[in-house]
């Protein structure tokens, strides 16, 4: 993946698309219609079509799950409304079928940016003890996990996943340098945020912020940022880009 100021350089102005296979459609409006994202979706920039899978159920009552062949615990979701539901999306030429697993390859923000040159990305939310296998063998071309832990269900993932590629379409945050400011993007964790008061309970604003002093300004955040990768994500370092002072500032606080 190439670093993310040339990223941004070549990006072109478009429009991102999520399907979202669910069998909880309501879920997912009420995050949508907030902030950055609900105003991306306002402006047409990213767009969210969420499917109820039991749309595509058959039977008298709809089922989109079954017991598990060979016994145990819990129920799994039924291949054929999925299967359905996965045709019956209209696909872009660039477009991604996805598997929300524990299972799969761990999200990030190079993941992230590796999604946002998709057109489409078409999410499946499992339930239950999960989705029979044969749409992961047939439909899906990538599995992702959000982290180490069982959730009940993809959607928050989804919206993990939704939430952090959007934020990397153009148009979509406001000025197109946020992304390359914030934590991850560059190998560092983002500096320390202040805003009013100048102080609050007892603890000022660093001086050098309210100096004017842009050149000092971003020196000091590049130096906190350093700092702050240093304590916290050390494994992060080996991206970050450094000039040489940068370098030089690592090693003094690497000996301290
Ligand atoms: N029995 C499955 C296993 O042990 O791998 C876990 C099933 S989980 C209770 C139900 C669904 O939640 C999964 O099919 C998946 O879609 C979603 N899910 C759970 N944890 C997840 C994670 N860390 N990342 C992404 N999706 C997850």
């Amino acid at each position: 993946m190439p670093r993310p100021e040339r990223r941004i350089k070549k990006r072109e102005k478009k429009e991102m698309r999520f399907d979202v296979l669910t069998i909880f459609p309501d879920m997912f409006s009420p995050y949508l219609r907030h902030g950055v994202l609900g105003k991306a979706i306002e402006k047409g920039i990213v767009k969210v079509n969420v499917i109820n899978i039991r749309d595509f159920a058959t039977g008298k009552h709809k089922n989109t799950d079954d017991r598990p062949y060979g016994g145990g615990e819990g129920m799994v979701m039924k291949p054929e409304p999925i299967y359905r539901a996965l045709k019956s999306i209209e696909r872009k030429e660039k477009s991604l079928v996805i598997l929300l697993s524990p299972q799969g390859e761990r999200f990030d923000q190079d993941m992230a940016w590796e999604l946002s040159s998709y057109d489409q990305l078409i999410l499946i939310c499992g339930r239950y003890e999960g989705i029979d296998e044969r749409i992961r063998i047939l439909c899906a071309k990538k599995e992702i996990s959000i982290g180490d832990y069982i959730l009940s269900g993809g959607e928050p993932a989804a919206l993990v996943i939704i939430d952090a590629v959007s934020r990397l379409i153009p148009g979509v945050l406001g000025g197109e340098m946020s992304n390359i400011e914030e934590s991850f993007n560059n190998g560092l964790l983002e500096y320390p945020q202040y805003t009013r008061p100048r102080v609050f309970e007892g603890l000022e604003v660093p001086e050098v912020l309210l100096s004017g002093n842009h050149e000092e300004i971003r020196k000091w955040r590049r130096r906190e940022a350093i700092k702050r990768t240093l304590e916290r994500r050390p494994d992060l370092l080996e991206k970050a880009n450094l000039n040489e002072e940068e370098r030089k500032f690592l090693e003094e606080l690497r000996k301290r």
